[in-house]
C-alpha cells in the first residue's frame, strides 16, 4: 500500500470551527486537507442565530458580506418572557467591539459559505470519510477513517479536531465525552409566523429551566423555533425534550403559530458544557464543540468555534515556525483561549451550575424576573443585562463588583419597581420561597446530589474568585 500524502494540517469536520481553521491556515499558505463525513451543503440542527460576535468573526474570515447577502433583515431586538409573561425587551448594546445586530441563516447555507471560503483560501476538501481515530507517529499524525466501506489513512503534521460534540478526535486523545452537563435541544422551521414585537423571543419557564425556548424569525414570517435545556447526571430529565417542545408550542406560541405551517420534521441535537480534560495534545488540537466551547449561558457556539479556530491556527503557525509539534508548543492554543475567553466561560459555567439544581429553579426564575423588572426604567442597565446574556459584553462583568456598581440603576424609582408585585407575580415569589423548603427536603431525603451540587458551586465560585484576585493583582505586580 502506498503511504498517504503528508499534509501540513488535517482538519476533521467542516462546520464553522473546521472551516474557519482551514481558512486561517490555508490563507497563510499551509497545505490543509479538510475531512467531513458529510458532503456539503448539509443539514445541521441549530437555532441558526448568528450573533454580533459571529458577524465580527465572519468579517475577519472575509465572508461577512456573502453571509449577510443571504439573510433577510438585521435583528436588533429581543423579547424575554418568564413563565409566560413578557419581562424585558432589549437590543444589543451599542458601542461594543461588535455590530449591534444578529442575523438568521440556516446552517445548510451558512456552513457551505464557510467551507467555500476555506476552499477559496486554498484548502482541499474530502467528503465522506468517517473518522474513527488518530495516532501519533514519528514526524506526523495519522487519521484513520472509514469511507465507502473501506479503511483510509490521512497524514498531517498537525490534526485539528473540529468534529463536533461527539468528536472522534477528542476521544482519540483520551477525553471522555458526555460526562458532565449537557444540553439537549429540539427545533423546527415554520412559515407564516405572526411575530409581533422583536423578531427574537426567548422564553424561560420552570418546566424547561435551566434552558430556554426560542423563536428566531425573519422579515418574511419564516422562523426557527426550538427549545433546549441543560441536564446533569445528578438531576435526571423529568420528560423527553419532544414532549416539552410540543407543550411549549401549544402554550407559549399558540397565537404566534395560528395560521403558521411547519416545514419538515422536528429535529434534535446536543451540546456539552463541561471542560474536557484536554483541548490539545501532541500534534492535536480541538476546536468548537469538539472542545465543548459553546457559551454555557446561552448555548451559542458558532462564534466560539470560529474564535477557537483562530487561536488554534496561531498555535499551529508557531509550531511550524519552531518545527516543534509537541504539547509544549501547542500549549499556546490553550493559553490564548484561556486568556481571551476563560474568565467569561467560567462565569457563565458558574451560573449554569447554580441553575441546574431543579430544587431552586423557581428562585432562579424569580431573580431573573426581578432583574428584568429592574431593567425596565434604565436603558443602561437593560443594555448591560442583554449584553452579558448574549455575550456581547464580557460575561465576567456579571461578577465584578466594580462593573455591577457602574451598571446598576442609580435611580431609586427603578429599585422601588423591583419591590412592587403585580397581579400573577406573587405565585412566582411563593414558589421561590417554597423552593428553599424543597431544597432542604431534597437534601434530607437524598443528600448526595445536593451536597455534590453545593460543593461544585462553591469550588467553581472559589476558582473564579481566585482568578479575579489574580487578575487584579497582575497590573500591580507588573
Ligand atoms: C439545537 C441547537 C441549536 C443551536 N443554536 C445555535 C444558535 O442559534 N447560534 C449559535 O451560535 N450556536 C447554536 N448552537 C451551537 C452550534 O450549533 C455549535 O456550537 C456549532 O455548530 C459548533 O460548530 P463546530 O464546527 O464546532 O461543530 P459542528 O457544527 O457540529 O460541525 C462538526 C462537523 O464535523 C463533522 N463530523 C462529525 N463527526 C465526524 C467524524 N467522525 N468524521 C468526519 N466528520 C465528522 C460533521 O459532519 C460536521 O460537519 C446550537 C446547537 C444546538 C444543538
Amino acid at each position: 500500500m502506498n503511504a498517504a500524502a503528508l499534509h501540513d494540517v488535517i482538519v476533521v469536520g467542516a462546520g464553522p470551527g473546521g472551516a474557519a481553521a482551514a481558512s486561517f491556515l490555508a490563507g497563510r499558505g499551509m497545505d490543509v486537507l479538510v475531512l467531513d463525513k458529510a458532503d456539503f451543503p448539509r443539514e445541521k440542527v441549530c437555532g441558526d442565530g448568528l450573533t454580533p460576535q459571529a458577524i465580527a468573526w465572519l468579517d475577519r474570515l472575509g465572508c461577512a458580506e456573502e453571509v449577510l447577502a443571504e439573510t433577510k433583515g438585521c435583528i436588533k431586538a429581543c423579547d424575554l418572557y418568564i413563565n409566560g409573561r413578557k419581562t424585558l425587551s432589549a437590543g444589543f448594546p451599542q458601542r461594543t467591539l461588535y455590530p449591534d445586530f444578529a442575523v438568521l441563516l440556516d446552517r445548510r447555507r451558512f456552513d457551505h459559505i464557510l467551507l467555500r471560503n476555506a476552499l477559496a483560501n486554498g484548502a482541499q476538501f474530502r467528503a465522506g470519510p468517517v473518522v474513527r481515530g488518530v495516532s501519533r507517529e514519528r514526524g506526523y499524525a495519522s487519521v484513520f477513517a472509514r469511507s465507502g466501506g473501506k479503511s483510509e489513512e490521512f497524514r498531517g503534521r498537525i490534526v485539528i479536531g473540529a468534529d463536533g460534540v461527539s468528536s472522534a478526535v477528542s476521544r482519540a486523545i483520551g477525553n471522555r465525552l458526555k460526562t458532565g452537563v449537557m444540553a439537549v435541544s429540539v427545533r423546527a422551521y415554520f412559515t407564516g409566523v405572526k411575530c409581533e414585537g422583536a423578531p427574537i423571543k426567548v422564553y424561560f419557564d420552570r418546566s424547561y429551566f435551566p434552558g430556554y425556548g426560542w423563536l428566531f424569525a425573519d422579515e418574511t414570517g419564516f422562523a426557527n423555533i426550538g427549545l433546549g435545556y441543560a441536564l446533569d447526571p445528578a438531576f435526571p430529565l423529568p420528560e423527553a425534550p419532544g414532549a416539552t417542545f410540543r407543550r411549549f408550542l401549544r402554550r407559549e406560541l399558540a397565537e404566534v403559530l395560528s395560521g403558521a405551517e411547519r416545514l419538515g420534521a422536528v429535529a434534535g441535537g446536543s451540546s456539552a458544557f463541561f471542560r474536557p480534560d484536554k483541548i490539545f495534545d501532541e500534534r492535536v488540537m480541538l476546536v468548537g464543540d469538539a472542545a465543548n466551547q459553546a457559551d454555557p449561558l446561552n448555548g451559542g457556539g458558532i462564534h466560539k468555534a470560529m474564535e477557537s479556530a483562530f487561536y488554534a491556527a496561531r498555535a499551529a503557525e508557531a509550531a511550524f515556525a519552531a518545527g516543534d509539534f509537541s504539547r509544549r508548543t501547542l500549549a499556546l492554543y490553550r493559553r490564548l483561549w484561556e486568556s481571551e475567553t476563560g474568565a467569561d466561560w467560567q462565569t457563565a459555567e458558574l451560573f449554569l451550575t447554580i441553575a441546574k439544581n431543579p430544587a431552586i429553579r423557581d428562585f432562579c426564575l424569580l431573580v431573573l424576573e426581578r432583574i428584568g423588572r429592574l431593567t425596565a426604567g434604565d436603558a443602561g442597565f437593560r443594555a448591560f443585562a442583554a449584553g452579558v446574556f448574549s455575550g456581547v459584553l464580557a460575561q465576567r462583568l456579571a461578577v465584578s463588583p466594580a462593573a455591577l456598581r457602574r451598571a446598576f440603576p442609580k435611580d431609586l424609582g427603578a429599585w422601588q419597581a423591583v419591590l412592587r408585585w403585580h397581579e400573577g407575580e406573587r405565585g412566582l415569589a411563593r414558589r421561590a420561597a417554597e423552593s428553599f423548603t424543597r431544597a432542604g427536603g431534597a437534601a434530607l431525603c437524598d443528600p448526595m446530589p445536593q451536597l455534590g451540587w453545593g460543593f461544585e458551586v462553591a469550588s467553581k465560585a472559589l476558582r473564579l474568585a481566585e482568578r479575579e484576585v489574580a487578575a487584579m493583582a497582575a497590573p500591580a505586580r507588573a
